[in-house]
């Protein structure tokens, strides 16, 4: 064999070195300087250098190490059997490969048994040592082998079982699985830091991680940190009492553990191929916590035992397939500032387009002008952006350490002006808002109608935005009541780009359509300031009518009465009162009515009360209803619906894309049935 050439010897030098450091600060600082990506970018080079030329692959080569050397600050922890870490894909080809190479070790398919996806859970991987069914120590993963005794600090996360449910448990078994933080806990912790004037923390890993190793437990015990169990090690690598991964997970959920959402069996890797690509294009923005990707394991555990261990380092038996990253560095171009329905002043981002989770981003939401303050967000900074949790990418915080300190950019001001109105801006004491106070103004008379037509409100379908807009501009259309009036004036509708006689016949007919909606839907389409659908739905069931809020809302002591509704605040309370009596919204009022738009509430009873005494959850895409609209129906024929599945829930009404509320459903026997179930069951 020849010696490898300098060249290549001096490259790989150099990609140990980075890597180590990259690893250091990862592992044991929990402030990594270098991306995932990035750093997998250079450890695969590495390992391919070291394929080509195997004299470079040196003993201390971070291609065959796990992790980081535990802290001599905590205790030592052996575990029971070692921690690996596993194999990356990083496209379908390369996760068909490694299919390949299955199916040539051991090539009868039935052995194979199929596949477990499972998500990959972003986090810090930790084992629970459990004596006699009673957690004795948790323990972080360190260098696969050895790692730190946390076992303080994982008694503070209420996730983890202080004593296995159930009998009949190992007399000493390890549960190994993720310590995560969910980004809902991340957020609220990072904003409680803001105010106590501490550093905030870049993502939910790192902060993870570090909350875990902190050397204090009451410390830990205030992080909202969760867990995720994935798998069991018992002595000497001896079987756990079940034939396969699934029932394995299974038995994890019965000793009280959570076990990630979204695990699925696929007999072919086809099947994981559709899996993958639904769970980081569609499952992977639903999620309140971040996945790297997802894990493929053979679900024999008898195979996974005979495939074995490489190199120490990765699984034969499994892989991780990886997502593009969803949280992406780059620059805020500009904060831009659009006016809510209520008047309100949003800003957001403008920013350097950035690839994250295989979209382009380049506008992100900044929710208000405290969080730009609070975060001390600059135009001109390297800021970090996630999209996961919602559609809508967000700004998590800036960079300052990437500042030019010679140079920083000026700290941002809010406008004290509306950007379409110019009026003056007011800012309520209590309210973290700022609001253009000029009920006329062009902005906020566009949202208004799009918030009056939009399908939890009126529902006029065909009725976009952009058609919106375009009946503003053309004068046609200047409030909600003019909407009623266009039938009159279809010969100028028709002339309007885009707007043919067919469709222009259609959307009036949407349009008429409409004035049929209940109270509830009027209301909540008229944009009361803090009066959102539910509120709107207590209020018209309370009312019944829109002369009698009307008339209620108008007396001295109006906003008693209405706070006397069960659910309504008083900050609703308030609210509804000043908009009653506005003489504008007066005005509107009385128009719409002329205009013969229903101002009244059928009654329950009208729906019949094929539903009474029955509890309903509603998750995912239903076919053809809004949630909303399910929970109207189900409502309307005397039954209730809640947020949380639980053993009460009668049944979970479930359309596609339908998440933990499933997973949950059917781990408690839950009755599941889909919409057109739903409406048999309501039918007269
Ligand atoms: P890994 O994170 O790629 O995969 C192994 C780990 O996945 C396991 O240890 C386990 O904790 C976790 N996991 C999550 N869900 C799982 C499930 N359902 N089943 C099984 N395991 C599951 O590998 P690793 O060795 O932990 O870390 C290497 C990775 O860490 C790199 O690929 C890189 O992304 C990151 N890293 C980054 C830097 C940096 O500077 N940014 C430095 C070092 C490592």
């Amino acid at each position: 064999m020849s010696a490898p050439p300098a060249s290549a010897a001096a490259r790989a030098a150099s990609l140990r070195e980075q890597l180590e450091r990259a690893s250091h600060e990862y592992y044991v600082l929990d402030r990594p300087s270098l991306s995932d990506r990035d750093y997998d970018r250079l450890f695969r080079e590495l390992q391919a250098l070291e394929a080509e030329h195997p004299a470079l692959r040196t003993a201390d080569s971070p291609t065959r190490r796990i992790g980081a050397e535990p802290r001599t600050a905590f205790r030592k922890h052996t575990h029971l059997v070692p921690m690996i870490s596993l194999g990356n894909a990083f496209t379908e080809g390369e996760l068909s490969a490694w299919e390949e190479r299955l199916a040539r070790l051991v090539s009868d398919d039935a052995q194979r048994s199929g596949y477990v996806c499972e998500l990959k859970i972003d986090g810090a991987a930790v084992s629970l040592t459990y004596r006699e069914g009673v957690l004795e120590t948790g323990a972080t993963r360190g260098n696969g082998a050895v790692g730190e005794d946390v076992t303080a600090n994982l008694r503070t996360l209420h996730d983890i079982p202080l004593r296995l449910r159930g009998t009949g448990h190992p007399p000493l078994v390890e549960v190994r699985g993720e310590v995560y933080m969910p980004f809902s806990g991340f957020e609220r912790m990072n904003e409680e830091r803001v105010r106590a004037g501490e550093p905030v923390f870049a993502n939910p890993r790192n902060s993870a991680a570090g909350a875990l190793r902190q050397l204090d437990a009451t410390v830990t015990a205030q992080r909202p940190l969760r867990f995720f169990g994935y798998t069991a090690a018992l002595p000497g690598g001896a079987p756990p009492p079940v034939a396969t991964q699934w029932e394995l997970l299974d038995l994890l959920e019965s000793w009280g553990f959570p076990v990630a959402p979204r695990r699925t069996r696929c007999a072919a890797i086809d099947e994981v191929h559709a899996w993958a690509r639904r769970v980081e294009h569609e499952v992977r923005a639903e999620l309140d916590f971040a996945i790297d990707g997802g894990v493929v394991k053979v679900n024999s555990l008898a195979l996974q035992d005979e495939l074995g261990v490489i190199g120490g380092r990765e699984p034969r038996w499994a892989i991780a397939r990886k997502f593009a990253p969803d949280i992406a560095e780059t620059r805020l171009v500009r904060i831009g500032v659009n006016v809510g329905r209520t008047g309100s002043l949003n800003p957001y981002a403008e920013l350097e387009p950035v690839e994250i989770g295989g979209t382009t981003v380049r506008m992100a939401t900044l929710h208000n002008f405290d969080l730009i303050r609070d975060r001390d967000l600059r135009v001109g900074d390297l800021v970090q952006v996630k999209r996961a949790g919602d559609v809508i990418p967000q700004v998590i915080g800036p960079i300052p350490d990437k500042r030019d300190p010679a140079d920083p950019p000026a700290r941002y001001a809010p406008p004290d002006r509306c950007p379409v109105c110019d009026t003056p801006v007011a800012r309520d004491e209590a309210e973290v808002a700022i609001y253009c106070p000029n009920v006329g103004c062009p902005g906020r008379r566009l949202e208004a109608l799009v918030h009056f037509a939009s399908r939890d409100a009126m529902d006029v379908r065909g009725l976009s935005y952009a058609r919106i807009e375009q009946l503003v501009n053309a004068g046609l259309v200047g409030d909600a009541a003019d909407l009623y009036a266009l039938r009159g004036r279809a010969a100028e509708l028709v002339a309007l780009e885009r707007f043919a006689e067919k469709s222009v016949d259609a959307l009036l007919d949407a349009i008429d359509a409409s004035k049929a909606q209940p109270l509830s839907r009027l209301l909540f389409g008229l944009g009361i300031r803090h009066v959102g659908a539910g509120a709107s739905e207590l209020l018209a069931r309370h009312f019944g009518t829109l002369g009698a809020l009307r008339t209620a809302a108008l007396r001295d002591d109006g906003a008693e009465e209405i706070v006397a509704v069960r659910g309504i605040g008083q900050t609703i309370a308030d609210a509804v009162v000043a908009y009653f009596r506005d003489p504008a919204a007066a005005a509107l009022l009385d128009r719409l009515r002329a205009a013969g738009v229903a101002d009244s509430e059928p009654r329950a009873a009208a729906g019949g009360s094929a539903l009474a005494g029955r509890t309903f959850v509603i998750t995912g895409t239903l076919p053809t209803m809004s949630r909303h609209q399910a929970r109207e129906l189900i409502e309307a024929n005397g039954g209730r619906v809640t947020d949380s599945v639980s053993k009460k829930t009668s049944a979970l009404v479930a359309g596609e894309d339908a998440g933990s509320k499933l997973e949950k459903a059917r781990a408690l026997g839950v009755e599941i049935i889909d919409e057109a179930e739903l409406r048999r069951r309501v039918a007269p």
